[in-house]
């Protein structure tokens, strides 16, 4: 393999976006991290200290007292908060509804930008989130835009949420998923959008082996 093979994977909320990105890292032997855990996890120390989310400075300056660790193991990522294990903490409904305005502040996003491209130096790294193709990694030799319709994206989120028993609203989820897409993608600051290089897949009607399978054979195209 090549140096540096960094690849992207951008789309909106619920494309499939995770579960690829950790298949193609598997395969290709790469380190997967996973950026919107990042978001996440500062939203929920922001939450517990009760700061007020429109507060830009406060979040950077909470941010730079924390470590977010994403720590690879046999059963999966965890998520470390100055060592806490938060990875089931970051998944609340309270978390994923603040999390967009969080993250819409720039001085957040420098500070994650910055963390994000540091996890990524190895140069085999297979990151997903909203702006890896078109601000974190604008040289990464592979990017993917991922997407699906947002009646199949609220149906997998649906049935998600169904094979964990927790109790959910079909309309609600997908009401819930477009107004995250609708926030992330206005934001002033490296919004949610496609690279002009990057491929778009539609997974509508494709299963998670097979996205990540055309996302392998791109990258061993680019390898070339
Ligand atoms: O990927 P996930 O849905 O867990 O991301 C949660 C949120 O984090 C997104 O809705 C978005 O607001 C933010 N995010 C971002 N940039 C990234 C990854 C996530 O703004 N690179």
């Amino acid at each position: 393999m090549n140096k540096k093979m960094n690849i992207a994977i951008d789309g909106p909320a619920g494309a499939g976006k995770s579960t690829v990105a950790k298949l193609v890292a598997e395969k290709l032997s790469y380190l997967y991290i996973d950026t919107g855990a990042m978001y996440r996890a500062l939203t929920f120390a922001a939450l517990r200290a009760n700061l007020d989310l429109e507060e830009g400075s406060q979040l950077k300056e909470l941010l730079d007292g924390l470590t977010i660790q994403l720590q690879h193991e046999e059963s999966g990522v965890r998520v470390l908060l100055n060592n806490e294990d938060v990875t089931d903490e970051i998944r609340t409904k309270d978390v994923t509804s603040n999390v967009s305005l969080v993250s819409s502040h720039e001085g957040v996003r420098i500070e994650m930008v910055d963390r994000q491209r540091k996890l990524a130096e190895t140069g085999h790294a297979v990151l997903d989130g909203r702006d890896i193709g078109t601000y974190v990694l604008p040289d990464a030799k592979v990017k993917i835009f991922l997407t699906a319709s947002v009646e199949e994206r609220a149906r997998r989120r649906y049935e998600e949420h169904q094979k964990k028993g927790i109790s959910s609203d079909f309309d609600q989820i997908k009401k819930e998923i477009a107004h995250r897409d609708k926030l992330d993608s206005t934001r002033a600051f490296a919004p949610l959008k496609k690279a002009d290089d990057a491929a778009e897949i539609d997974s509508t009607t494709l299963t998670i082996p097979e996205v990540a399978e055309l996302i392998i054979e791109l990258a061993k195209e680019r390898e070339r």
